[in-house]
């Protein structure tokens, strides 16, 4: 019989810690950690997921900033605010909904945020420290997972995680995180031959594609960890996974369901995110009084 692995209860016990070292870290500083996040556009999906940030972070008692731009925002008009924010001495997180409209560069607009306030940890400085294993920020889903696999007592070191997905916010950097945390490694894409064969072998596998019920049953090793990171809808408008939970349940020792699996854990991540942010930018302030609390916490280790 297979476990469920509760993403809802777990991210609930990471807010919990993150908001007692909120609080800590306020009356500590004096800084309350501050969060932007700019959306570009009327897409009803990206404006549920930032409602839900907002949330969070007045949940976590952040400061948050929500820029809402018209569609046809020119791309000068958005890097202008991104370079306001980048100066804003309140907001130390900043974050760009992402789809953008067609007519905005990407790579443009996230190289212009500060690396130092990239709590999505997207630009390419962030993700070379991500690729060096000497990173502040990790990318908020497979950040999430990772604390999935801990908090559920997942080994990882010596197992064969097979990841399905290489996408630069998902696969790419859970490889990564899977390779710095010992396991051996396969990432599987559209152009992957004999997909099944590669993703028996795995003891954990984890499922980025975004195709309803893309993994079934006779894809999984008996026992294996089954991550499901899909977030799709299916004909009745209901969100559903990448795996076709159902039937994989039989065979997986844990699982991850969709709601209530990986997706609560992102926000929550990305919580974490901006309050390292906000502690960097106290200590890189010279905010004395922290930074004496911070050594003497250290001596007492
Ligand atoms: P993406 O950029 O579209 O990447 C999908 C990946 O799946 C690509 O690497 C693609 O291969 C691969 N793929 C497509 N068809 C395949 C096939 N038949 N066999 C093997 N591989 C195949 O998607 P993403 O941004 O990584 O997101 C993946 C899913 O996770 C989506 O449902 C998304 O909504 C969800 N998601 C959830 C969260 C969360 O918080 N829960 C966060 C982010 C994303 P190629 O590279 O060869 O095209």
């Amino acid at each position: 019989m297979s476990r469920i692995i509760d993403g809802k209860a777990i991210s609930a016990l990471e807010r919990q810690r993150i908001k007692s070292q909120t609080e800590s870290f306020i009356n500590e500083s004096g800084i309350v950690p501050g969060l932007a996040v700019i959306i570009v556009g009327e897409d009803p999906a990206s404006k549920v997921y930032v409602k839900n940030k907002h949330k969070g972070c007045l949940d976590m008692g952040f400061v948050s900033k929500i820029y809402e731009l018209p569609e046809n925002t020119e791309e000068r008009e958005l890097l202008n605010l991104i370079d306001a924010l980048n100066l804003d001495n309140e907001i130390h997180g900043i974050l760009v909904q992402l789809p953008l409209p067609k007519h905005l560069d990407e790579k443009k607009v996230i190289a212009r945020i500060n690396p130092e306030k990239d709590v999505d940890a997207f630009h390419t400085q962030n993700v070379g420290k991500i690729v060096l294993g000497e990173y502040d920020f990790l990318p908020c889903t497979p950040a999430g997972i990772m604390v999935l696999l801990r908090e559920s007592g997942v080994t990882i070191e010596g197992k064969e995680c097979v990841i399905i997905g290489r996408s630069n916010i998902v696969g790419k950097p859970m490889a990564l995180l899977m390779l710095h945390a010992n396991a051996t490694v396969t990432i599987c894409h559209s152009k992957s031959v004999n997909l099944p064969e590669i993703t028996r072998r795995a003891d954990i596998l984890i499922v980025a594609v975004g195709k309803e019920k893309f993994v079934k049953a006779d894809m999984v090793k008996e026992g294996a960890v089954v991550i499901d990171v899909g977030m799709n809808r299916d004909g009745n408008g209901k969100l559903c996974g990448d795996v076709d939970f159902e039937e994989v349940l039989k065979v997986a020792s844990a699982i991850t369901p969709v709601p209530g699996g990986v997706g609560p854990m992102t926000i929550t991540m990305l919580l974490q995110n901006t309050l390292t942010a906000a502690k960097k930018f106290a200590l890189q302030k010279n905010n004395l009084f922290y930074r004496r609390k911070t050594q003497k916490r250290r001596k007492n280790y």
